[in-house]
């Protein structure tokens, strides 16, 4: 009998369920998550001290390798003084030579515009450099560039060509963002007619707009080149109407609607929209919101609490209001999802031991998002630029400012989030709450990030509470959720 001594993994956690009398056991690096009763239970608990195979097997019935192998596998069941986190920097290092070797990029955005036809003061694109603790709205804001030119589009275009050919790619994908991105639409128009016409690679478009501005021959464009329509309908007319406003202070629920009826019309329809909740409209959302996408026979509900500013709703509250949402939308064959569910994505689909995640994407490496004027960013809504399109190579080198992000933003390698229960599965949370709370003076927006992670880790719980009752249904695709 094996005389090597196991103990529990400090990084072990259980999520116990009494009404199923059952358990989820998970590690907050690694994940894997396993439903295990109480029997289970009792076998982990006999390795709070150090023990081995041969000491187990005088209290417990049966041989107990199979079981201490199958658990010290995924780290559940550790040999004393076991570095943990070796393996997860040796992970790290392998991430950062992709992106260096430039094989982690396969997207690619286009801030086609910094205006916008809204004054939303939640807009996640509109926060001010500063905080002053006031939002001054980009289109108050003197900016020598609004709109990104065609030949700054058609450079980075092609730019993003070259290394999908070094990749040995066929297939990319093109995303029209910013503020709206319709304000300039001949620039999106060209890229559409540029980019169908090369033979060698294809092309997935995808386009995030208020909608307002898109004419029948934008909408009949949209659909000859399969572009995803990402828009937002904050609730029904009063919730949407409080927040999601036009400059001039009005509402834009029935504007939106009408939109929603031409891309039906053409034979177009949008299969689901994006809600935002902010402490503006929280008492205002409710199923209606849900019914509204119901008799339109959509899909999929993207739905997220503000990221950028306090709710000021008590996290239980919000947490009650999400789940209670979630289960009526799934009830009506709906997906739900949004940034909260990046930890609890993490957990369900992937291990870090056999592949790799990180909170988003962007953080990943794995996008180009340029500027109207060409610099580069990772993620439309952040405000760190990590390179420009002029001296695109040197965003590859081994000090950079991409390699300082991702670098910086590994799961397992943030001090702060050290013992974290969802440590590696949330790896630090949406890097747009870390830049606002960073430059923030106001004491208010500084709970923000605290705020956010209490938020994680309880709506992580509740989903896998969910899960455990489902046997293991309910778990959400690998899918990058962040559609904002
Ligand atoms: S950001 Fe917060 S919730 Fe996320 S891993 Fe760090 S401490 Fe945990
Ligand atoms: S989750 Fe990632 S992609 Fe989404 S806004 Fe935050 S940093 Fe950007």
């Amino acid at each position: 009998m094996e005389r090597q001594k196991y103990q529990l993994s400090p990084n072990v956690r259980i999520i116990s369920d009494p009404e199923s009398e059952t358990a989820m056991v998970y590690h907050t690096l690694y994940g894997n998550p396993r439903i295990v009763n109480d029997e289970s239970l009792r076998f982990l608990d006999f390795f709070r001290q150090p023990a081995s195979a041969e000491e187990i097997s005088k209290i417990c019935d049966g041989d107990p390798r199979d079981i201490i192998r199958e658990f010290a596998e995924i780290f559940f069941l550790v040999k004393p003084c076991f570095d943990e986190k070796k393996f997860l920097r040796e992970k790290k290092e392998q991430q950062l030579a992709q992106v260096q070797e430039r094989r982690t990029i396969d997207r690619m955005g286009l801030a086609i515009s910094d205006l916008c036809n809204f004054g939303c003061a939640h807009c996640i694109h509109f926060q001010p450099a500063i905080d002053s603790g006031q939002v001054l709205p980009m289109y108050q804001r003197a900016f020598p560039q609004l709109n990104m030119t065609w030949e700054t589009a058609k450079r980075c275009v092609d730019q993003y060509v070259v290394l999908m050919r070094e990749q040995g790619r066929t297939h990319g994908k093109i995303h029209f963002g910013n503020a709206e991105p319709l304000v300039n639409w001949p620039v999106i128009e060209r890229v559409l007619e540029y980019c169908s016409k090369m033979d060698d690679v294809s092309f997935e478009f995808a386009i995030n707009t208020n909608m307002v501005l898109m004419t029948r021959q934008i909408a009949e464009a949209f659909k000859r080149y399969q572009v995803r329509i990402a828009t937002s309908l904050d609730g029904a007319q009063t919730a949407n109407d409080t927040i999601r406003i036009t400059r001039g202070g009005q509402g834009t629920f029935a504007r939106i609607l009408k939109k929603f009826d031409h891309l039906a019309e053409i034979g177009y329809p949008l299969d689901g929209f994006s809600i935002t909740v902010t402490r503006g409209n929280f008492e205002l959302i409710d199923t209606d919101i849900l019914d509204l996408a119901i008799e339109r026979r959509m899909t999929s509900i993207a739905f997220d609490y503000d990221l950028v500013g306090l709710v000021h709703v008590p996290v239980e509250k919000r947490i009650a209001k999400l789940m209670r949402l979630k289960k009526y939308a799934n009830e009506h064959g709906i997906d739900f999802f949004g940034t909260w569910d990046s930890p609890f994505r993490n957990l369900t689909s992937e291990s870090l031991l056999s592949g790799d995640y990180a909170f988003c994407a962007a953080i990943q490496g794995k996008a180009l998002e340029f500027n109207v004027d060409g610099s580069i960013k990772i993620c439309s809504h952040t405000t760190t630029t990590v390179g420009h399109i002029d001296s695109f190579d040197e965003m590859f080198e081994e000090e950079s400012g991409l390699m300082q992000i991702v670098a910086s933003r590994f799961p397992g390698t943030d001090e702060y989030c050290s013992g974290c229960k969802i440590e590696g599965l949330c790896g630090g949370q949406c890097h747009v709450t870390r830049e606002v709370v960073s430059r923030s003076v106001s004491e208010e927006q500084q709970k923000l990030f605290v705020d956010m992670c209490d938020f994680y880790r309880k709506i992580t719980k509740a989903l896998a509470i969910e899960y455990i009752r489902s046997n293991g249904t309910v778990a959400v695709d690998n899918r990058q959720t962040c559609t904002l």
